[in-house]
């Protein structure tokens, strides 16, 4: 990477750049760093799948592995067009300072499969589901890596992820994938758990910056089990107002205010959120331009950057999908004052219930829905301060103050483990 310029599109470069400088800040040895902004392991799969009119397609997936000093890795698995090895090389890394961030015991890792669900059945989602598990099946485990949904994946993949590595194993294994269905071993709390944990550290990060959030005003790019949770939490449990949202078809917005159950129902019903009544339509660049308290990226990467940096008129940015922000975009909103609560914070809450219901699958033993709140809260919480007090005294953004604390832990658990042999 040194002396090339930085493609602003591709993930990985982002991500090993943002390591790259807090590596240097924090004073770490380079080859501490070279480690660090290498996956430890890469495994692409190229494997058939029967469609359903009898022909055998080829598909491709990817599990990456980032860091595994901290603990068994962690991290989603997306179905996706333009999923790519690069692309899930970042996320397996975000992955990896996500769950250091939080405390949690995980090292990070991230899943793909190039492929575009919205346009396959059922039937052919489950088998290429069931054969992309059995090709990454000897590098998976509940004590190796445990993977979990991401973009374009739910409960239903998951279930058939424990099902097709259980049944090849002779016994029912819960703890090898979490975000499963209540009744297999999920956890209660962890469908909107990821949205939970952003109003957790919005509701924080309103507090220094003493904006009242009953009646603040959000937008939110992406209407998928993220967007749409966060959009119904923060109008239900936080007063706030959802002035626009938005879908990969594209946006709507209101000044009035509008309804998440009824962009939801009305998504369901014709696929997209656009042309609903009482809502005007917008483009995706118009959502993130739109004027508001809170903005909440909850689709993919790379998509503030220094081009509509300049444009955004929101106070505060939860950054509910991984990697929506480019380093220049970083610079810009920075010196705008608008407060970036980074990915690897603001949309750790998936992780870390992924992380109570390994437990429970581990232990046999299942916690009741407030239990998982008040964990959740307490964490996040806790995230949050300690992030935001080394913000404040480094005088650096949240995002480099969480990446100083990830990298911080993760370089001290490499240093007591040692270089083996
Ligand atoms: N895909 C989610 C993320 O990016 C959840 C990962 C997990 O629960 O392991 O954080």
């Amino acid at each position: 990477m040194k002396g090339k310029k930085m493609d602003q599109n591709n993930p990985y470069e982002m991500a090993v750049k943002q390591t790259e400088n807090v590596g240097k800040l924090l004073g770490l040895d380079q080859e501490l760093i070279d480690f660090l902004t290498k996956p430890q392991r890469e495994l692409t799969v190229n494997f058939p799948v029967r469609l359903d009119d009898g022909r055998v397609r080829m598909f491709t997936g990817f599990r990456v592995q980032h860091n595994f000093a901290r603990g068994p890795c962690k991290g989603g698995i997306r179905y996706h067009p333009n999923v790519s090895l690069d692309e899930v090389r970042a996320l397996a890394m975000w992955m990896t300072w996500k769950c250091a961030v939080m405390g949690i015991p995980f090292g990070g890792a991230k899943g793909g499969v190039i492929c575009n669900p919205k346009e396959m059945s059922q039937g052919e989602i489950e088998r290429m589901t069931r054969r992309y598990v059995t090709e990454i099946s000897m590098i998976i485990g509940p004590q190796k890596d445990i993977p979990a949904p991401d973009v374009y994946t739910d409960s239903q993949t998951m279930a058939w992820i424990m099902d097709t590595y259980s049944m090849n194993r002779g016994y029912m294994i819960p703890g090898v994938v979490t975000g499963k269905p209540l009744e297999i071993g999920g956890s209660k709390g962890r469908d909107e758990a990821t949205s939970r944990g952003l109003m957790y550290v919005i509701r924080e990060a309103a507090k220094v910056k003493n904006i009242e959030l009953k009646g603040a005003t959000v937008a939110i790019q992406g209407y998928g089990n993220v967007g749409w949770h966060a959009a119904r939490l923060l109008h239900q449990e936080a007063g706030c107002k959802i002035v626009a949202v938005s879908d990969s078809k594209g946006g709507i917005t209101s000044r009035n205010g509008l309804d998440p159950i009824k962009v939801y129902e009305h998504k369901q019903k014709t696929g997209s959120v656009q042309n609903m009544e009482g809502a005007d339509n917008i483009t995706q660049e118009d959502l993130l331009e739109t004027e508001c308290t809170i903005l909440i990226p909850a689709a993919l990467e790379n998509v503030i950057r220094k081009d509509n940096a300049n444009k955004i008129r929101a106070e505060i940015i939860a950054e509910g999908a991984n990697g929506p922000t480019t380093p220049e975009a970083d610079r810009i909103l920075f010196d705008k004052g608008i407060m970036v609560i980074p990915d690897i914070l603001a949309n750790a809450g998936g992780v870390t219930v992924s992380y109570f219901e390994w437990v429970q699958n581990l232990q046999f033993y299942f916690w009741s829905l407030d239990e998982v709140k008040s964990r959740l809260l307490q964490m996040m919480t806790e995230a949050f301060e300690t992030v935001y007090g080394i913000a404040r005294s480094q005088n650096v953004d949240l995002r480099t103050a969480a990446y100083m604390l990830a990298m911080k832990r993760v370089a001290r658990a490499m240093e007591l483990r040692g270089f083996y042999p």
